[in-house]
Formats: structure tokens, C-alpha cells, sequence
């Protein structure tokens, strides 16, 4: 491969204990074929395939060949699973090593769907291609609207189909992440009876993330601070754009603050804030609503796993992570405020907000608007249009916020504006989605690069895409997202 394609390899990671890891290869791909690359990406992590053909391609994005220094390994990590505890591991995913752009990042590059590993419990250690074009979507989409993601890089179909309820076509994704440490790679490390292995993941973590709490003195505290700090700034994000991750175990949950493991992940079109879609979220465990306090509880198990590094005696270090942990309400809920208050292009404090978003959602969710569109049209000069707004529910409401919009303006002197990039034009809408999804699985991929291309530019008013902003006909409307895996 010339040039070796841009990829500059080292693997810190294998530098932890054994039992953090296993080696493991790829299963070969006799025919794959190369779905999509992520050339925008590949440019700015320094990777250039210019001069690779689409058949080279396709054995590189399935493991046949890989770069120089590549070794393969799966991560063995732990997760509370809708609340129980189990042993889990990359049962389907192997680490290719990290790459190092020319900016001196340090990124994972991963297979997701490329075979067995010793992980793999029951799975088949493959992937279908639905889910992992479903995750290319998603987190692209998720990228362009300015939150903390993975990324995908390629989709290869492998040409050999998997057995789910019914047979699909199998695929493999190449993800790029900041790493792939979970809470639960720490709920791993705390199980395994020895304090030494807590540890060096601690110090592997903290020189990988966040090198400036090293000289702290107490570097388990500051650290589980931080990484609840990242993960409220992530989910206020997707509160703002309607994001349903789905499956928030704890192994799905990055300490870098990424979003990690698009599932049965879905955008929420009418409000309503026990929105729930994933098939297997029977209780609605991780329905819309209850994503922060599910990112609460996930940070508690971070810092129950962290309790022997904090302090030698237990009762003194369960008061401290008590402190933080009861700090995550009220951090959120500023955060929240402060979001919402600029959906609704307030950027000021005031005594009458809480109310004013309150009635909005309450109004939202009695009359089934759509989260996305309603802050649209709130963003026009002009009142809104339209049957749903010439209620005197919405009329009320309406003369209140532009009371409270006027009084910003005469405080601060100001002609009022909408902060940029924060209500999306476009989301990837459910329905959308699928239809992507469905005519990709017949080998027709039209659809699913029109999307991609329209969710570019999601704060962007583009006549072209006009059919992405449009709620599902009631036809058309998707309730339930499978994990496929
Ligand atoms: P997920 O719900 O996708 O985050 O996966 C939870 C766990 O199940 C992880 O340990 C995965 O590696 C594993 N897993 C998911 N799908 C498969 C599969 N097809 N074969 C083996 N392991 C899998
Ligand atoms: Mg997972």
C-alpha cells in the first residue's frame, strides 16, 4: 500500500494489563465491496486514498490487508445493561490500533461487524448493513450538528448475508473514535480484584484525555468531575436537537464524552418527552426525558467503580463521590436552561423563563407539534402560520415570549437575533432514515446519499432539501427502531 495510505499506527492501548485485551484477527472477506468512504473525514485525519482502486478499498475496510503496525485487538469492558451487571466485551469489534493525524491527534480506529472475537459470547461477531449504515448516518449527521461524536470512516458489504429474524446483508463499519473507553471498561477494571489494574486504566485515561489533571491530587475525583461535566455538555446537546440515543447502558457510554453506539438511536419528530423507539426499551428506561438522569445514574457507576482510588477508607470516599454526584442536577439543569433559552433566542436571565419553556413544551406535547419545525418557526420574523398556531393556547404564549424577547432587547440595547447553529433545519428524520435504510439493503443506495448529503448543512435553509424538514405523513411514521445487532 503506498504510503501506507496516511496511517500512522501505535497501540498505547495494549501497554495496560492483559486482561484489558485479547488479540484477535479479522475473518477474511472473499468478495467485499466498498459502500461508502468517508472522504471528507479521511482528508482531515491526514489519510489519502487517492491512489487505492474501489477493490483495494474494499479489502483494506474488511480486514484482508491492513497498514503497517495494524494488530488487531478486541477491548474487554463490563456494562450495566438496563440496569444489571455483566461482562461484556467488543464482541463484534476490533481495534486496529490508534492513529495519529498530522495535527497530533490520538484517534481509535475500529472494525465493527469483521467476525468473532473471545468476547463474542453467543454473537456471531458480525454486523447487517442497515444498522451500520444507520450508525454512518447518525453520526455523521450528529458530527454536522456540532455534538461529540464517533465517526465512521467506510462501509464494506462483505457479500456473505447474516442470520437476524430474517437474512441480511452483512457489512462492516470502520469507526474513529477518541477512544473507545467506556464506564464500563472502568466497571471492568474494578471487578477484577486487583486495585494495580484501576489504576494504570486511571493513568492511561487521564494522560489520553485529560493530561491536565495529572498533577491533581486526587485524580479519580477530578476525573469522574470531568467526565460528568462532558457527558451533561453531550446530553443537554441531545435534548436540543431531539436525540433518543436508546441504549445508554454504561457500556455505551465514552469517558471522552463522545456518543457512542448508534442503536435503535432515533430523532424525535412530535414532542412528547416519554418518546421512546428502541424495541428492547420495553419500560422506556431511556426514553427522551429520562436520558439525564440515565447519564446520572451511568456517572454513579463510574465513581462506585473509582471508590478504592479515592480514599482509603470507603465511608469518607462514598460522602465525596455523593458530593459530586448530587452537583449533576443542578449543573444540568442551568445547562439545559441556558440551551433552551437560546432555542428560543434568549440570551439573557430572567425570573419569567422557566415558565415560558415550560408552556411552549407543555403546548407542544398537548397538540403533538413537531420539536424541530415549532423552533423553526419561531425563528421567523413574522408569527407562525399554520392551523396548530392559531390556537389561543399558542396566541397566549406567543404574546408572553415576545414580551419577554422585547424586554432582552430594551436591556440590552441590541436588535435581537437567534444565536447561530442551534435549532437544526434538518435532523436525519426517522422515516427518512429507514427509507434510506430499506432500499440500501436492496442495493439501492440512492437514497441513503441523498441524506447524507442532506444532513451537510443542518442550520442551513436549502430549497433543494426542503422533503428532509417535513414530519412523517402519518403513513410514513416509524414508532419502533431495532438494534439489529
Ligand atoms: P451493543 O448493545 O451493540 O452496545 O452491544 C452490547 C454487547 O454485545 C457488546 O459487548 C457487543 O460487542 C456485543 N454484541 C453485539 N452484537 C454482537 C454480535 N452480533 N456478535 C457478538 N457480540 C455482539
Ligand atoms: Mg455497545
Amino acid at each position: 500500500m503506498k504510503k501506507n495510505c496516511g496511517f500512522h499506527l501505535e497501540t498505547t492501548y495494549t501497554q495496560l494489563p492483559g486482561a484489558f485485551y485479547a488479540y484477535c484477527d479479522p475473518l477474511p472477506i472473499s468478495t467485499p465491496e466498498m459502500v461508502i468512504l468517508n472522504a471528507d473525514l479521511a482528508k482531515t485525519i491526514g489519510l489519502d486514498f487517492s491512489h487505492m482502486t474501489v477493490n483495494a478499498l474494499g479489502h483494506l475496510f474488511s480486514g484482508n490487508y491492513l497498514p503497517d503496525k495494524a494488530r488487531t485487538f478486541a477491548q474487554a469492558y463490563a456494562g450495566h445493561q438496563f440496569g444489571h451487571f455483566t461482562l461484556l466485551g467488543d464482541g463484534r469489534a476490533l481495534v486496529w490500533g490508534e492513529h495519529i493525524t498530522p495535527k497530533g491527534e490520538r484517534l481509535d480506529i475500529q472494525f465493527k461487524g469483521s467476525g468473532p472475537t473471545p468476547y463474542s459470547r453467543r454473537g456471531d461477531g458480525k454486523a447487517a448493513l442497515g444498522p451500520m449504515l444507520r450508525e454512518y448516518i447518525i453520526s455523521e449527521a450528529m458530527y454536522y450538528l456540532g455534538i461529540a461524536t464517533t465517526r465512521s470512516l467506510a462501509v464494506v458489504s462483505t457479500g456473505h448475508p447474516v442470520m437476524r429474524e430474517t437474512l441480511l446483508p452483512g457489512a462492516i463499519l470502520t469507526r474513529i473514535a477518541s477512544s473507545h473507553i467506556r464506564v464500563g471498561t472502568f466497571e471492568f477494571a474494578a471487578v477484577q480484584g486487583d486495585i494495580n489494574f484501576l489504576q494504570a486504566l486511571l493513568d492511561y485515561t487521564i494522560k489520553r484525555h485529560y493530561p491536565f489533571l495529572e498533577k491533581e491530587k486526587n485524580k479519580a475525583l477530578r476525573f469522574i468531575e470531568i467526565v460528568m461535566e462532558k457527558q451533561i455538555n453531550l446530553i443537554v446537546d441531545w435534548m436540543r436537537v431531539g436525540f433518543i440515543h436508546g441504549v445508554m447502558n454504561t457500556d455505551n457510554m465514552t469517558v471522552s464524552g463522545e456518543t457512542i453506539d448508534y442503536g435503535p438511536c432515533a430523532f424525535m419528530d412530535t414532542y412528547h418527552p416519554h418518546t421512546v423507539f428502541s424495541s428492547i426499551d420495553r419500560t422506556g428506561r431511556y426514553a427522551y426525558s429520562n436520558q439525564p438522569k440515565i447519564a446520572q445514574w451511568n456517572i454513579s457507576r463510574l465513581a462506585i467503580a473509582l471508590l478504592p482510588l479515592i480514599h482509603h477508607d470507603q465511608h469518607k470516599a462514598r460522602d465525596m463521590i455523593k458530593d459530586i454526584i448530587d452537583r449533576f442536577a443542578d449543573i444540568y439543569n442551568q445547562k439545559w436552561l441556558e440551551m433552551m433559552r437560546a432555542k428560543l433566542g434568549l440570551s439573557q436571565s430572567h425570573p419569567m423563563d422557566e415558565q415560558i419553556i415550560s408552556t411552549l413544551l407543555t403546548w407542544m406535547e398537548e397538540n403533538y407539534a413537531d420539536y424541530t419545525n415549532t423552533f423553526i418557526d419561531l425563528m421567523n420574523d413574522e408569527k407562525p402560520q399554520g392551523k396548530i398556531y392559531r390556537q389561543k393556547s399558542f396566541e397566549d404564549w406567543y404574546v408572553s415570549w415576545k414580551k419577554r424577547r422585547d424586554l432582552e432587547g430594551n436591556l440590552s440595547g441590541h436588535s435581537l437575533s437567534f444565536k447561530k447553529n442551534i435549532n437544526p433545519i434538518i435532523i436525519p428524520r426517522n422515516h427518512k432514515v429507514e427509507e434510506a435504510l430499506s432500499s440500501a439493503n436492496h442495493g439501492d443506495f440512492k437514497d441513503f446519499y441523498a441524506l447524507l448529503e442532506a444532513i451537510k448543512s443542518p442550520y442551513e435553509d436549502r430549497d433543494l432539501f426542503e422533503s428532509y424538514t417535513l414530519p412523517p405523513t402519518p403513513n410514513a411514521r416509524v414508532y419502533q427502531t431495532f438494534c439489529g445487532t
